[in-house]
């Protein structure tokens, strides 16, 4: 690509965040960003580095009525010599792609979507937080942007990357959330747009998650839309569970988003030491399990917080605790491999790490 680049003065690029360990996720926004438009008579065009600043849309644009959107969530990570790190961002062009074409909307080349990545990374260096557990999280972000009413796929697009530099999701080690399983909401029906990284699933997950947390649960374990029986995820994440010391987890349902941290879990296992299931698991499996201590762990599994424990499920006014909430030796065990190859400190034995040149 022939990236355009208007890049801030000197003078006027904004102040780093004197403490990355105490920054807040996705409040704060680097010095600029990456834009391409897709028109229908050329594809995708004028790539470009611009200042971080608003998009001028049409009020009557797709993306405000109808929804075309797509989006990513991935992370990019300093190592002690300094290099700018990447995990698995071929996965997450892939999931782009998957995404966008499930929403009607035009594919990118995955080699244009890496070189976008890495051409604003290299600008946005200094944006890299050099200490362990802050990093610069990355959104790729896809909108129908035709100025129209009629409900039909946009005519034209905008893809955009915003960086944005966060803090570790635990600030001080491991705090096992706590679940709300919710029996009557559901977030992805068989056949809907449940495997698809697109912003609607959030939207018509919010007021489940608002009752969660008006009851003092952080977050909803989402059940399967059409018995409420069998468990698929929670909020951003996938989910683990130790049962008579095998971790098993949802196997993808079509409802399921296909995390990369859920596949990475998932190929580190065996290795490891712990043998993995993919299969059903009911609901009430897993509450029996707590209350016999067959299931052992439970956790979260997701770019935010790489690996959350989880230390108790309610479900039908019951609590469950997971091993007197803490966090269990395999969420920590995944917790320090995973980041452990992310910021270069251990061997990458599979590729999955991405040196931004
Ligand atoms: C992004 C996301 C995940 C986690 O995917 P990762 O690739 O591991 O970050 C899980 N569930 C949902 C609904 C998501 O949007």
């Amino acid at each position: 690509m022939d990236i355009a680049r208007e890049l801030v003065a000197k003078e006027k690029l904004k102040p780093l965040f004197e403490d990355p360990l105490k920054l807040p996720f996705g409040r704060n926004f680097t010095d600029h960003m990456f834009t391409m438009e897709y028109v229908p008579a050329s594809g995708w065009i004028r790539p470009c580095i611009k200042p971080y600043g608003p998009l001028a849309l049409d009020p009557s644009a797709n993306v405000f009525h109808y929804s075309q959107e797509v989006f990513e969530g991935q992370k990019a990570y300093k190592s002690a010599p300094g290099e700018v790190l990447m995990f698995r961002p071929r996965e997450n062009a892939r999931r782009l792609n998957r995404s966008l074409r499930r929403m009607c909307m035009p594919e990118i080349a995955e080699n244009d979507i890496l070189e976008a990545e890495c051409e604003l990374l290299k600008v946005e260096r200094r944006w890299v937080p050099a200490v362990k557990g802050a990093s610069l999280y990355i959104r790729p972000t896809v909108i129908g942007t035709e100025a129209a009413l009629g409900i039909k796929p946009s005519s034209e697009y905008l893809f955009y990357i915003i960086l944005s530099p966060v803090g570790p999701y635990f600030k001080e080690g491991f705090n096992p959330v706590s679940l709300w399983v919710s029996d009557t909401y559901s977030r992805a029906g068989s056949g809907g747009t449940g495997e698809a990284k697109t912003g609607g699933n959030y939207a018509g997950s919010l007021l489940a998650t608002l009752e969660a947390t008006k009851k003092g649960y952080s977050q909803v374990l989402w059940l399967d839309a059409g018995e409420h029986r069998y468990v698929e995820e929670v909020g951003a994440m996938n989910i683990f569970f130790v049962i008579d010391n095998k971790l098993v987890t949802p196997a993808l349902s079509g409802t399921i988003l296909q995390g990369i941290t859920r596949k990475s879990v998932m190929e580190l296992a065996p290795e490891l030491g712990i043998a993995v299931e993919e299969r059903r698991i009911a609901i009430d499996e897993v509450v029996a399990g707590i209350a016999s201590g067959r299931v052992s762990e439970v956790f979260g599994a997701g770019t935010a917080a790489v690996i959350s424990p989880v230390g108790k499920i309610a479900y039908r006014g019951q609590d469950y605790v997971v091993d007197n909430n803490r966090t269990g030796p395999w969420a920590q065990k995944f917790f320090d491999t995973l980041t452990g190859i992310q910021y270069g400190e251990l061997a990458d034995t599979r590729g999955w790490v991405y040196v931004v040149g």
